[in-house]
Formats: C-alpha cells, structure tokens, sequence
C-alpha cells in the first residue's frame, strides 16, 4: 500500500496488516515465540543467511515488529523502517550507527531530555563533538553546520515551549556539507509533519507518545532511505534494544485512531490556547498555533495542524502552580504525553528536571511553566476543568517567582 493518493487516515487504519495476518483473523497476531523451527536445515541456513525471507531469533525479526514497522513506514512514505524498545533506543542506537570519535554533530538546546543527555554526558566521551544551538536560532545552526557537521539533530516542535525549527531550509544547508539529517517527529506525528518530504535523511518518533496513545507500551521507531535504515537495523539486532511483541501489537492498535485522536487534540489544543491567553491569571501561553508565537509562520508552512502539545505560565508562579495542578480533574499529573487522556506537568518536574533553575531562565523556561498535552476529551469539558482550577487561585497572586 503505497499509493499516495490514499490518504494518511486510511493508511493509519489498513497499512502493513494484511501482510501478518494468520487464520483468516482480521488482526495482526502477537508473535510471542522467540524462535522459528525448520526441519529444512538447507532452508533454515538460507533464511539465517538472508537468502530466503522467515524468521530465526526475536532479537533479530517478528512478525507483529515487521507489522508496526510496515505501519509506520507507509505513513511517513519511507523506504523502510526499523522498530525498538523505546524513542530512546532509536534515538541512542541511530546515533551510534553512524557516528565515529572525531565527528561533529550539530544540535539544538532543546531537544528532548534523554537526548539532550545523549549530547552533552555520552557522545563527548567517545570524543564526538557536539555543538548545541539555541533552539530556532537559523542562523547559528547553519554557521555551526558550515563548520564541519557528520550529523544535524533536529526536534521540532520541542518540549517544552514548543519551538519550531525550519526543517527544509536546515536540511539545505546540512546537505551542502554532506551530512545526515535527523528530526525526533514525535510532537508532531506522521498526521501533522512528514519531514522526509523536506529532504531529511531519518525520522525518529517515540512511539511511546501519540503513535500507541494510550500510554500503556513503550517503543521507538526509525524511518528513511532503505540502505541507512539496514545499517540501524543491524546495529539494532546485535545490541539488542528490540520492542516487545505486545507493545508492537498496541502500537498498531493505537496507531489505527492516530488521526482521529490527533484531529481532536489540535482542535481542542487551539481553542485552549486561545482562552488561556485571555486569562488573568495566565501569564504566557505557548503554542505555534497561535500568531504570537515566533514559530508560528514556519509551523504553518512546514505542518498540517499545529500539534496537541501547548505550555503556559501563571502569573502567581510556582505558588500558584502547586496550588493550580491538583485542582484538574481530568488531567494525570504525569510525565508522559500524547496520550488519550490529558496530561499535565511542570517542566521543572518533568522534561528540564535535571536543569538548574538558571539554566531553565537562559532556556526561556519560566519556573511556572505547565506543560499541556491534551487529551481526546470534550474540549469545553477541558476549558472548564481549567477553568474551575484556575478560579481557585487567589486573585491578587500576580508576583513572579
Ligand atoms: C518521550 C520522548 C522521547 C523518548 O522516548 P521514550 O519512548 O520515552 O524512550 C524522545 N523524544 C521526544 C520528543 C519525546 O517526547
């Protein structure tokens, strides 16, 4: 199924299924076994050496992992497609696959917290390195590319005040000086942004957020051209950060309502965005829905919606905050995202919980920021959630802190 006149909400539901399906069972089976017997010894030496297509060993191929990989691939319109254990592993082992000591990765100080680690605690000690730029700043990212780049790291949107990142114009640049382009589509999913499109050599999703979205299985994925993806995938085999069987089978479950949940949540994402920011007792809301927001011109271009992921500052500071966030009632006060149900956090607690307040400051991350990842619920039923929370706060709480 790669006809690109269907559209990505078909493909979500039908895509790389039909294949796995076993007995006339309209789903795909989980495949727990962990090996493939062969009374053929002959044919079993032609599938454990590539001649023949089957399955050997789990660490290496399974059925219901090849399913979700299939599902994914469609929908970023990839060439191929690997699958693994978490958003981390993909992100750790992609790296890993093509990196050597001396090579120079550029990057943004936003990234995601793990990755962010990645760069500043684990690639310097296998003398890689690596030069963090500040997140939406073009022209620093493109002086730092023209310095010499193997690899440009991209997110975007980002946690957790939602940056954009120009991703055709710094993919432009990157393959001027012959390096690999990679952009974490996590926040903005296959529904929202196909950065390939953009020329991007590899797309990394944590399939743990909106692709399962349900908040019950953990796994990552790698898309892109067929030849870059063996090479991760081969590194995958033998390290051994393989998704489990089940998670792959939730994956491709969830993966079937993507773009009905993702729909939803942009919606509702947009018309609380907008209330907030007329709220007294809100101080800044961040989302690159709205005009405000310095990415917004680059969101519109590069994306179809503008994601179900929004923060925003109280006026009352942390005070207010640790007052304000019990109050929800249909929220988890989590560390997760892109889930069914909404989620909430601080970014202190939950993406930047390693940073030193002034660190956060030089970040542009108030200490009072809440992280907003909205559910499918009803949007006024969420508006109002807000709404009673917000009302509880005492009126004159407008000191920053
Ligand atoms: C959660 C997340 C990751 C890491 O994924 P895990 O599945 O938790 O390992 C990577 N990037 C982004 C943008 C994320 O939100």
């Amino acid at each position: 199924m790669t006809n690109t006149h269907i559209n990505r909400s078909t493909k979500a539901v039908w895509a790389g299924e039909k294949e796995y399906r076993a007995f006339g069972a309209t789903q795909v089976p989980v495949v727990h076994s962990v090996a493939y017997t062969y009374d053929d010894l002959d044919h079993w030496y032609d599938v454990a050496t590539g001649k023949k297509e089957g399955h050997i060993y789990g660490r290496n191929t399974n059925p219901t992992l090849q399913s979700f990989e299939e599902k994914i691939r469609i929908l970023e319109d990839a060439e191929a497609a690997t699958s693994f254990s978490t958003g981390m592993a993909a992100i750790s082992n992609s790296l890993a696959t093509f990196l050597r000591p001396g090579d120079r990765v550029v990057s943004m100080k936003d990234t995601y917290g793990g990755t962010n680690k990645i760069f500043t605690e684990f690639l310097p000690h296998m003398d890689i390195d690596v030069s963090l730029c500040e997140t939406g700043n073009h022209e620093e990212i493109e002086a730092e590319v023209r310095k010499g780049c193997d690899i440009l790291y991209l997110e975007t949107p980002t946690n957790p005040t939602v940056k954009i990142t120009d991703i055709e114009r710094m993919t432009k640049v990157a393959k001027e000086v012959g390096a690999l382009v990679f952009v974490d589509n996590t926040f903005a999913t296959p529904i929202n942004q196909n950065p390939l499109e953009f020329g991007v050599d590899l797309v990394i999703h944590s399939a743990t957020k909106f692709l399962g979205g349900h908040a019950d299985a953990l796994g990552g994925a790698v898309c892109g051209r067929k030849d870059l993806v063996e090479r991760i995938f081969h590194y995958r085999e033998i390290n051994g950060a393989t998704m489990d069987p089940m998670a792959a089978y939730l994956m491709i479950r969830g993966m079937k309502t993507l773009h009905l949940r993702v729909r939803q949540q942009c919606e509702s994402a947009m018309k609380i965005a907008e209330h907030l920011q007329n709220h007294e007792q809100v101080d800044q809301v961040f989302y690159p829905g709205l005009k405000t927001h310095p990415g917004h011109d680059i969101a519109a271009k590069q994306m179809n919606q503008f994601g179900g992921m929004f923060s925003f500052s109280l006026k009352g500071g942390m005070d207010a905050v640790r007052q304000f966030l019990p109050k929800l009632e249909y929220a988890n006060r989590a560390a997760n995202l892109g889930s069914v149900e909404t989620t909430v956090g601080p970014a202190r607690t939950t993406s930047h919980v390693e940073n030193t307040p002034e660190e956060r400051a030089a970040l542009g991350i108030p200490e009072s920021l809440v992280r907003y990842s909205v559910g499918i619920e009803d949007t006024d039923d969420l508006i109002n959630d807000l709404e009673q929370a917000l009302a509880s706060l005492p009126k004159t709480a407008s000191v920053q802190n």
